[in-house]
Parts: structure tokens; C-alpha cells; sequence
């Protein structure tokens, strides 16, 4: 995979003239900003199921099904751990980290991940929302149950999961345990939808896409919202997508060199 493409100078100056103008900032993030962590994203540039079905033979979408979870919990668990043990064994990386620091420089910056691996959070990001949830939390599909990935009481259970190629059960009821995230075919979390309507009721001066294939129309929302009102609208993603021909800036590259590019150029406009 090639990400060596070119970030112009010029698309930059103009996206740090408009920030310069600007008190507030919504950032919208896909598995593209994990990408440069190490962590495969599912479609465009570098995906893993780009242009193919899983090992079962059914789409990824299918796989990570509520259906799918309630049938064949082992098929879904197989791929919620694939992104966990990722996600486990790698850390943020300098995009998460300039997101984070943006909420440092500007009066209001908010940021809307659909990312489940909680690394917005490990570079310092604030406001925050997890749309799809995050992998750190799980629960019991049938009772209370609810403990952080990284507790105690549930580490011998989750040993025992990772030799035996098995799906993890409910220390107190034995039931199927599962993550705190939204699967395909489930609604979003009410708390997350409800705060992303009351920050985009208040509305953003620029809104930055990075790193996602923009399928879901939540994620294409703001942007077009954004451009309806006027503002400025910036995506980021060496692939086209959906929402490519409606920005005002499209940078075909990896989101670490250009995002950098950007808080360089930004920083430097300040001395
Ligand atoms: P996606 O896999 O559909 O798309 C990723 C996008 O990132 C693509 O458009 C691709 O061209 C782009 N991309 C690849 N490398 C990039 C780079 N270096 N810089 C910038 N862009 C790059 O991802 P999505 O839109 O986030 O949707 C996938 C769903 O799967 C989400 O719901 C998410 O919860 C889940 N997912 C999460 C993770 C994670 O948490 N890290 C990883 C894989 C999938
Ligand atoms: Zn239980």
C-alpha cells in the first residue's frame, strides 16, 4: 500500500486560512486513523474485505450481525477479538494525538468517531463520541454483568477464550458475554445520538473528515449539514468516497502525514 501520495501546500494554506476564522471544530474519524496504528481497516484503501467475503463466506457486515451473535456467536466473537487483540497489542498514534491537542488550541472541538478502540480516549481527546461504543466494556447478554476488558475477574475467562477459540461466558450466570458496541443490524447508543444532535444543533465553524469510507448516513450527516450552512468542510482518505465531491478539500493521503501537515502549517501561522 502506497500512502506516499502528495498533500499540496496550497489545499493546506487555504485549510489553515479557514481555521484561523474558526472557533469550533468537529472532527468525524474511521478506522482509517487506527490504520497507521496497525489496526486493518474493513473497506477502501488497505481494507481487509475490500473485495471479499470473510472466511465463512459472509460479508464482514454479516459477521459482526446482532443476528449473527444471537445464531453464531463464535463468528462474531472471532472478529470482535481479531480487532481487540489488535487493538490490545499496538496504542494511538500521532493522529489521535494532533485531535486531541486541537481541543487545546481551539475554543470548541468535538469529535465523532465511529472507531471502537478506544484510542481518541488513550491520546487525551475530551469530547468524545463513541458512536459505535468501544471494545474496552463488556456485558452479559443476560444478566448484570459488566466489567472492563482489562479487569481481574474477568482475565482467567478471557485466557481461557483466547486458547480455546471459544466464546467468552458470564462469570456470574455462564450466559454469553459480549462488548459494549453497536453491531450491524443494532440501533446506536441514545446517549451518543443525543449528544451528537445538541453539538450539531450549535454547529461548527469546520468540519474534518479522516479516514472512513463515509457508508453511514450519520457519518455523511454533518457533513453535508455543514456545507448546507455554509461552512467549511474538509475530508482526508486516499480513497474517493461518498462525500469526496461535496467538501471543500479533499486530501488523497494517509491521515498522519497530512493531519501533521495541517497542525504544522496551522502553528506556524500563529508565530
Ligand atoms: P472502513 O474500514 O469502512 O473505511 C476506512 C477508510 O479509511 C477507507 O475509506 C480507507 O480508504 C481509509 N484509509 C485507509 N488507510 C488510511 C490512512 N492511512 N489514512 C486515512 N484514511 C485511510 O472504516 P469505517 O468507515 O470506520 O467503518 C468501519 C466500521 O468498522 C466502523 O463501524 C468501525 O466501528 C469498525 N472498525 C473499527 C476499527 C477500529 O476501531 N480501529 C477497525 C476496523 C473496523
Ligand atoms: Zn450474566
Amino acid at each position: 500500500m502506497d500512502l506516499e501520495y502528495v498533500i499540496s501546500d496550497s489545499v493546506v494554506e487555504n485549510i489553515v486560512d479557514h481555521l484561523k476564522r474558526s472557533q469550533s471544530i468537529l472532527f468525524i474519524t474511521g478506522a482509517g486513523v487506527s490504520a497507521e496504528s496497525g489496526i486493518p481497516t474493513y473497506r477502501g484503501v488497505g481494507g481487509l474485505y475490500s473485495n471479499g467475503l470473510t472466511a465463512e463466506g459472509v460479508t464482514i457486515e454479516e459477521a459482526l450481525s446482532a443476528r449473527m451473535l444471537a445464531q453464531n456467536p463464535e463468528v462474531t466473537w472471532k472478529y470482535l477479538r481479531q480487532i481487540g487483540e489488535a487493538v490490545s497489542n499496538r496504542k494511538h498514534n500521532v493522529v489521535h494525538e494532533i485531535v486531541a491537542e486541537f481541543e487545546t488550541l481551539f475554543p470548541r472541538v468535538w469529535t465523532l468517531t465511529q472507531n471502537i478502540d478506544g484510542y481518541h480516549r488513550t491520546a487525551g481527546a475530551r469530547n468524545l463520541i463513541e458512536i459505535h461504543g468501544c471494545m474496552d466494556t463488556l456485558f452479559c447478554t443476560h444478566c448484570d454483568f459488566r466489567a472492563n476488558r482489562f479487569a481481574p475477574e474477568i482475565q482467567d475467562e478471557l485466557a481461557r477464550i483466547a486458547e480455546q477459540n471459544d466464546v467468552p461466558t458470564c462469570p456470574k450466570c455462564q450466559r454469553l458475554v459480549r462488548p459494549d458496541v453497536t453491531l450491524f443490524g443494532e440501533g446506536l447508543p441514545e446517549r451518543g445520538i443525543a449528544k451528537l444532535q445538541e453539538e450539531l444543533a450549535v454547529g461548527f465553524d469546520v468540519v474534518i473528515s479522516i479516514g472512513t469510507s463515509s457508508l453511514f448516513h450519520y457519518i455523511q450527516a454533518p457533513v453535508r449539514l455543514a456545507k448546507r450552512a455554509g461552512k467549511f468542510a474538509v475530508e482526508i482518505n486516499p480513497d474517493h468516497t461518498d462525500i469526496s465531491d461535496i467538501v471543500d478539500e479533499h486530501i488523497r493521503a494517509g491521515a498522519g502525514p497530512a493531519l501533521k501537515a495541517i497542525r504544522d502549517k496551522y502553528l506556524e501561522s500563529l508565530s
